[in-house]
């Protein structure tokens, strides 16, 4: 049977590579809508190629500029503040896949999971904001990390069961910078932060690919997705980025799950699982590469790391507010306002300085949210 999806984000880089899998399997999925909030005429292009039922924006310009382009058609514009969530809850939608960047995903992804639909979930900050809320509405099986790292620890779960996992092992690229002089760090300029090595992708997450406040994100991830204690998570440096991440089993035997970077891979997975469909990506060829090599990461240079070693730790608010905090800083950061290396120092007055609740609930995650915003954007002026 066909599978009505919808994209939130899908003039992003993993919204584009999304469309591209669903491309390539026309008689599996049908998009029955999209949301962006940036780039018209490429969202335009998709509507006319995938012709969604629905379409979810909250930029007034976008909105007008589209009611114009498509006044003859049968697309049904969803606006507001709410929009994402009134476009997941549209009966017709089975899988919602959420690709967009931070803390706007969040109310979507629970609206998903409360509905009782699949969320392929991309948008990590959801369950860094509230993993304890969004993970207590989800079944076995109806979050499918599309995220790589967290789709290698999925895949390679297939193996043994959860209460099997020793530990597992994230693996980081390190970014551009991690064998970069650390005191020539606060130099950084966004132009040289922007150039990732391996993988290519949103200006938020690249940045935070080079500060390692990914990684932070990523351990955060996996202690909800995977319901892990924080001494079972483990980083690795990996420059290749051949090896998405890797799950050591209580008998120790490590599973790896491998393959040249392309995030059509994890994405195709999570919308295909538990079936694997042909793919057509770059073939990996090992002895072309020669070497894969690992490194312990250096958490004095990046103290991002720490961050989200104690974020994933104590729970609670810690991890919204390190969400928000890095939000603006990132964006502060590109604005050519602070240091690359206030980005993640920032980030930690905040936390420092937040008013800790241990169980939040919604309404408390969203106050520390907009408390976390106002607190660094005082501590940059
Ligand atoms: P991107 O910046 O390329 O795209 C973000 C998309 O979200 C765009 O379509 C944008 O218009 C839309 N958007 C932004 N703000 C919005 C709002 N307020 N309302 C509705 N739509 C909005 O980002 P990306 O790199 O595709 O990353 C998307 C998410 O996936 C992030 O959470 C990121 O951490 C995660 N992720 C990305 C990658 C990757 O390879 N790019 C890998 C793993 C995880
Ligand atoms: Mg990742």
């Amino acid at each position: 049977m066909i599978k009505n999806i919808v994209v939130l984000g899908s003039t992003g880089s993993i919204g584009k590579n999304t469309l591209e899998v669903v491309r390539n399997l026309k008689d599996e999925f049908r998009v029955v809508g999209l949301s962006a909030n940036s780039r018209w005429e490429l969202l335009s292009e998709q509507i006319d190629e995938f012709q969604p039922a629905y379409i979810a924006l909250n930029n007034g310009e976008l909105v007008k500029k589209l009611k114009n382009r498509f006044s003859n058609n049968r697309l049904e514009i969803i606006t507001g503040n709410n929009c994402l969530k009134e476009l997941v809850l549209r009966d017709e939608v089975d899988i919602v896949v959420s690709a967009v960047v931070g803390a706007v995903g969040l109310p979507a992804a629970i609206a998903t999971l409360q509905q009782g639909k699949t969320l392929a979930l991309a948008n990590k900050e959801s369950l860094v904001m509230a993993g304890h809320i969004v993970m207590s509405l989800a079944k076995k099986d109806q979050i499918l990390p599309v995220d790589s790292e967290h789709s290698a620890i999925f895949q390679a779960l297939q193996s043994g069961r959860r209460d099997e996992i020793k530990r597992v092992i994230i693996t980081a690229s390190g970014g551009p910078f991690y064998d970069y002089p650390q005191d020539k760090l606060s130099d950084v300029k966004p132009a040289q932060a922007l150039k990732h090595p391996t993988w290519q992708m949103g200006q938020k997450i690249t940045i935070d690919s080079a500060t390692l406040m990914n990684k932070a994100l990523e351990i955060i991830e996996a202690r909800w997705l995977f319901d892990l204690k924080t001494e079972q998570i483990d980083v690795v440096i990996h420059p290749q980025s051949i090896i998405h991440s890797m799950v050591e089993f209580c008998d120790g035997s490590v599973i790896a799950q491998m393959g040249m970077p392309d995030m059509k891979v994890p994405i195709q997975y999570a919308l295909t699982y538990p079936d694997r469909k042909s793919l057509s990506v770059q073939h990996l060829d090992l002895s072309k590469i020669g070497s894969l090599t690992f490194k312990k990461p250096d958490m004095k240079k990046f103290p991002a790391l720490r961050l989200g070693f104690q974020a994933a730790k104590e729970g609670g608010t810690v991890g919204v507010t390190l969400n928000a905090a890095n939000e603006v800083a990132v964006q502060a950061f590109l604005n050519g306002q602070i240091k690359f290396t206030e980005i993640s120092s920032s980030v930690e007055k905040v936390i420092n300085n937040h008013l800790f609740i241990k169980n939040p609930c919604l309404e408390d995650i969203l106050a520390a949210d907009s408390w976390a915003r106002q607190e660094i954007t005082k501590c940059l002026l």
